[in-house]
């Protein structure tokens, strides 16, 4: 295949995704490689689902590539596309991030390592007790494993009952899982130590709005939304009025980033670089992401 570069002599790394054009990683790890002097530059490259096979042979066969970040639609298609896979990415079922070794492919998941790593971050973090996490997409899989093992007993609520339910079912012998439904969301919020939203409402261009009724927050439990653009997002605009502790995903995103740099590169992130990089795209408002249905 022909690789949509130029022949440099400079290692890349490549998120492959459709569309691929919104991304913040590009500004992200551009600085990471210039904060430490290396010869490295990071390309999005908008790969629709026919092309995938073709994009990961052309970084099997590359000299110059170190691997790459896999994003929507491609998380899931991926795995089986790989040679290698870390044990995160086969517990996940999902990849995010790819390293090129010679010409094997390591799939790897750094999403529930990003998302613990922001639960840490929390100025006023709760312990582990009790979490609601709202979605059950590939984000929300991140999160709820991420929450398992730091011993939360985690309820999950979906628009699709049946969603939740597959992931419930996956993982229920791993700690306290469950799902909860719409006559019992009211009380898991306001019991919930950990409010999470993983689901893509409230975010620009996607559904509009909270993901939860109004007024139907934790009692003193922090708040999670995965989503950052905008920010804050009406759940947390919300979760702030109420005076809890929030988070957006600018940190997820930043850590499964570094995560991902430290892996291709072996060099130790610059993890403020990474984040200023990213609140400053996100500041100066680009670039912007398209419409999603809702
Ligand atoms: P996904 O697999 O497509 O899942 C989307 C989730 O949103 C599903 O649970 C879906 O419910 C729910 N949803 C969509 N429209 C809805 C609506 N109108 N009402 C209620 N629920 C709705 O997506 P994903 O990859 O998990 O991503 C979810 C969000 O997390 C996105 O906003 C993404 O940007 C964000 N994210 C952030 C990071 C980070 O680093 N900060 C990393 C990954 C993802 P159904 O199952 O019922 O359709």
């Amino acid at each position: 295949m022909t690789l949509p570069f130029s022949a440099e002599r400079v290692s890349r790394a490549v998120l492959l995704a459709h569309p691929a054009g919104h991304s913040l990683s590009p500004a992200m790890h551009d600085a990471a490689f210039e904060a430490l002097g290396l010869d490295g530059r990071y390309e999005a490259w908008d790969v629709p689902s026919a092309g995938l096979a073709g994009a990961l042979d052309g970084i099997r066969s590359s000299s110059v590539l170190l691997g790459a970040n896999v994003s929507v639609p491609h998380k899931e298609a991926v795995v089986a596309l790989l040679d290698e896979l870390t044990p995160a990415a086969r517990r996940l079922g999902a990849v995010n991030t790819i390293v090129r070794r010679g010409r094997t492919l390591l799939g790897d998941n750094t999403d529930a390592y990003g998302f613990a790593a922001a639960m840490a971050e929390l100025e006023r973090p709760p312990g582990p007790g009790r979490a609601l996490v709202l979605g059950a997409g590939g984000a929300a899989r991140a999160a709820v494993a991420a929450l398992l093992a730091v011993g939360s007993s985690v309820l999950v609520y979906n628009r699709d009952p049946a969603r939740a339910a597959a992931l419930v079912a996956d993982w229920q012998c791993e700690g306290e899982l469950g799902v909860v439904d719409a006559v019992g969301l009211r009380d898991a919020a306001l019991r919930a130590d950990w409010l999470v939203n993983a689901t893509t409402v409230g975010m620009q261009g996607g559904p509009p709005g909270s993901p939860l009724p109004a007024g139907m927050l934790p009692a003193a439990g922090a708040v999670m939304d995965l989503v950052y653009r905008p920010r804050p997002t009406p759940l947390l605009a919300a979760a702030r009025a109420a005076g809890l502790p929030i988070q957006d995903g600018v940190a997820m995103l930043v850590h499964q980033g570094a995560a991902a740099f430290l892996a291709w590169t072996g060099h130790q992130p610059p993890l403020e670089v990474m984040r200023a990089a990213v609140e400053g795209a996100l500041a100066a408002g680009e670039p912007s992401p398209p419409s999603l249905p809702s």
